[in-house]
């Protein structure tokens, strides 16, 4: 046997064993054994350093020229030097984002394909993987189609949108070379104040599991992801949405139960639905971070479900470990602990601090802190997904003539059929909306002409503020123009960032607006926020501010009717304001379409057909959700259980026309365990139009162990309805749609009533085992 031979068959019965060892790990039906093999041989050829490269994450900008003050070079120049010492010298193997800028396609395309050329260089020359957040569309690519944000994805309830958007998304994402998204967000919205309210599909578990399942076979297409789509990256495992201090980042405290039946769910379903990778949870779980939760991420996540991807840790969040939650006294410890505890990518993401975590890592191998087997097996992970992406031998160069449709126009309807079925009509006093044509408008208020406050963060740049980089889209105030002859606009009030925060000041042409509004027929007035996420969205209270209170005050005491438009990422409390309008209407964050969307559903165009994602707070200092026990609603002033008092209920949306729910039936008043329960029940409309009902269907649960709540959402379905038209739905649940999280933490159903809830109609049975 030659020397040759001899190697190769030493290198294929290492792999072998390796794999043996590995595949222990993982849940092996899934993997594709040919693949693996493929990855043992080329771990085998990896030096340790060559490995730690693998799993760390720097952004575009740590190999940008800079002047000699530290400032970028304008336009973006990548610094060749720079670009060598991290691919060739640190062997650096994932990139993201870009800094405050949005790049056009061929600004891409120079990038990604400079940055593979120069993977060329290393030894196993494997190309980098690039991440990027294009979470409502692809917003770091100029000329993208921007989508309504994520909690107006959910205000859809219609699960073609959400796969539409992330069809889309990962097209136009694609078309740039990028092949990996950090979305999407399965955080639940539970904490209104939270500054990525915005980001989150809504406070129910449900809910946010079937549109994540759906965004996810979007984005990935699959099991064979091709040129047009992308990987999902679910984000941030877990908790992170509940700060008890509603500040970002900071600590969440959950109970088991609560955790594993209700922010769990969502990854676990879009895990099993073949999400690829998942961003760590960036604050602390019950004194915990989740850097270093080695029970979420090792024993729940790679274990129990069998997860075969990888889990890249948020920005900075090794360092954070000792700089912020203090679980680790040194950087070196804190990467032992998070690369231990199961993260498999670092998201470093600045120079030369990746130079320091790629140095450490590697003596911590060798020292055997942290195992071989582990680095293997985090790379391995990393090498599995940019196998998928073809990323793992030659890079194929993006073909840009391949991507013909981006920002189609069929592409822009799509996302203006999300953004008009995600508004929500809230109220309509005396069918005020919708307003003909002939009437006269006095619009106003400080989100009626700016395309930025309809987009959010995320857009464009990370806060998305800047508005040089916006696509010519119509605001509130430009798509209302060409509806209406009779109009004019007011800014009323403005918003502005003073010191870092937001600030709300009146306009100087509010106590003209005023003066004239008798003159008009009907005052439009928009309300909300700047965009903003993460630590500089934090604020100090969920009140509106009150200047723009003064706003819809001032106008009510000229007599003038009024319909409010909130344009807002999360519930501004409005309760001292809403008796003065007849009409409202909340937009979210609708996207570039919003303006047009906003507009036709105020002429009537569009009927409304949106549903609220979560329960809209009536009071700044009561947290509650649609899905309270009755031990939460004891009234001290009625004695009464009746405290539950929001503003509008999880699931309200109101619309042009009616539905009337008739005939809920089951197929069987006793159910035990494995057997199906068959629910239908009619829906008519009886109003004189076209309209979209969502038909929500929720359990109650009379007694439990552990008290249960009053009703929770087990299925939905979005049907579209003529004048006079019926249609029968039907839906059906097992018993493990009645389980809960027992008293000895395992999932049980117990004997008992239960009562099944569509609109106002109600039916119950016995479940027996
Ligand atoms: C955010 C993530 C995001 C990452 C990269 C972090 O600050 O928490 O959601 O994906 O930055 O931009």
């Amino acid at each position: 046997m030659n020397n040759k031979k001899l190697l190769f068959l030493s290198t294929f019965l290492i792999s072998f064993f390796i794999l043996k060892i590995n595949a222990q790990n993982f849940n092996t039906d899934q993997l594709d054994m040919k693949v693996e093999d493929e990855i043992s041989i080329i771990l085998n050829n990896m030096t340790i350093e060559e490995k730690v490269g693998q799993t760390c994450q720097i952004t575009l900008e740590s190999v940008l020229k800079k002047d000699k003050n530290g400032k970028l070079i304008e336009p973006h120049q990548i610094d060749n030097k720079k670009l060598k010492v991290a691919i060739k010298d640190f062997k650096v193997g994932s990139f993201l984002n870009v800094s405050n800028h949005t790049f056009n396609l061929k600004k891409w395309h120079q990038v990604i394909n400079k940055i593979q050329k120069y993977s060329k260089l290393t030894n196993h020359q494997i190309p980098i993987i690039y991440g990027v957040d294009a979470i409502h569309g692809a917003t770091y690519i100029q000329n993208s189609t921007l989508f309504p944000q994520e909690i107006g994805l959910a205000a859809t309830w219609d699960l073609d949108h959400a796969k539409k958007m992330a069809v889309i998304t990962a097209y136009e994402t694609r078309a740039s070379g990028i092949p990996w998204n950090f979305s999407p967000v399965l955080d639940l919205g539970r904490n209104p104040i939270w500054s990525r309210f915005f980001e989150t599909l809504g406070e129910d578990a449900y809910l946010a599991s079937e549109m994540g399942k759906s965004i996810i076979d979007g984005y990935q297409g699959g099991s064979e992801i091709n040129d047009y789509h992308v990987a999902a990256c679910l984000k941030h495992y877990v908790g992170y949405s509940v700060p008890e201090s509603g500040r970002d980042r900071t600590p969440a405290l959950i109970p088991q139960r609560t955790m594993e039946e209700y922010h769990l769910p969502p990854f676990y379903q879009s895990i099993k639905n073949g999400a690829l990778t998942v961003m760590v949870n960036s604050g602390e779980v019950n004194g915990i971070p989740g850097h270093a939760n080695k029970y979420l991420l090792t024993d729940i996540l790679k274990d129990k479900w069998g997860f075969n991807g990888f889990a890249v840790s948020d920005w900075e969040d090794f360092i954070n470990l000792y700089k912020v939650a203090q679980t680790d006294s040194t950087l070196k410890d804190a990467i032992a602990t998070a690369i231990n505890a199961g993260v498999d990518m670092s998201m470093v993401p600045n120079n030369p601090e990746y130079k320091t975590y790629c140095n450490l890592l590697v003596e911590l191998v060798n020292e055997g802190r942290v195992s071989l087997e582990r680095l293997d097996d985090a790379v391995r992970r990393i090498l599995r997904v940019k196998n998928k992406l073809g990323l793992l031998k030659n890079y194929k160069k993006i073909n840009i003539h391949q991507y013909k449709n981006f920002a189609s126009d069929d592409f822009r309807k799509a996302a203006y059929d999300a953004a008009s079925e995600s508004i929500t009509l809230l109220k309509n006093n005396n069918n005020i909306l919708p307003i003909s044509k002939e009437k006269s408008i006095l619009l106003i208020g400080p989100t009626a002409n700016s395309l930025n406050c309809l987009n959010g963060a995320w857009t464009h740049t990370w806060q998305g503020v800047d508005d040089q980089y916006n696509n010519d889209f119509p605001t509130i105030k430009d798509a209302l123009k060409e509806n209406y002859s009779k109009f004019a606009f007011f800014e009323g009030s403005k918003l502005i960032m003073e010191n870092k925060d937001e600030k709300d000041v009146q306009a100087s042409d509010l106590q003209q607006a005023i003066e004239q509004a008798k003159s008009f027929d009907i005052a439009i007035v928009c309300l909300g926020e700047l965009p903003s996420t993460e630590r500089p969205g934090d604020i100090y209270t969920l009140e509106l501010p009150k200047e723009q209170q003064l706003i819809v005050t001032s106008l009510a005491e000229e007599g003038i009717p009024i319909v409010l438009v909130l344009v807002q990422g999360r519930p501004k409390i409005i309760r001292e304001v809403e008796n003065l309008a007849d009409g409202i209407i909340l937009a979210y964050l609708p996207g570039d379409q919003g303006g047009s969307a906003i507009a036709d559903i105020i002429s009537g165009k569009i009927n409304p057909s949106g549903k609220l994602p979560y329960t809209y707070p009536k009071y700044n200092g009561v947290k509650m959700h649609y899905d309270h026990k009755q031990s939460e609603l004891i009234n001290a002033n009625t004695w009464k259980n009746d405290f539950y008092d929001p503003q509008w209920d999880f699931g309200f949306g109101l619309s042009y026309t009616n539905f009337e729910y008739s005939n809920l039936k089951i197929n069987s008043s006793l159910v035990s365990a494995n057997e199906d329960l068959k629910i239908s029940v009619d829906v008519k409309n009886t109003g004189k139009q076209r309209g979209k009902e969502v038909v929500q269907l929720y359990l109650r649960d009379h007694f439990a162990t552990i008290s249960p709540p009053l009703k929770k959402l087990k299925r939905f379905s979005k049907v579209d309805l003529r004048p006079n038209e019926t249609v029968t739905v039907n839906f059906i649940i097992n018993s493990d749609d009645l389980k809960f999280y027992g008293i000895n933490n395992k999932w049980i159903v117990e004997d008992g009533k239960f009562s099944i809830m569509i609109d106002d109609l109600k039916t119950d049975f016995t479940y027996k085992n």
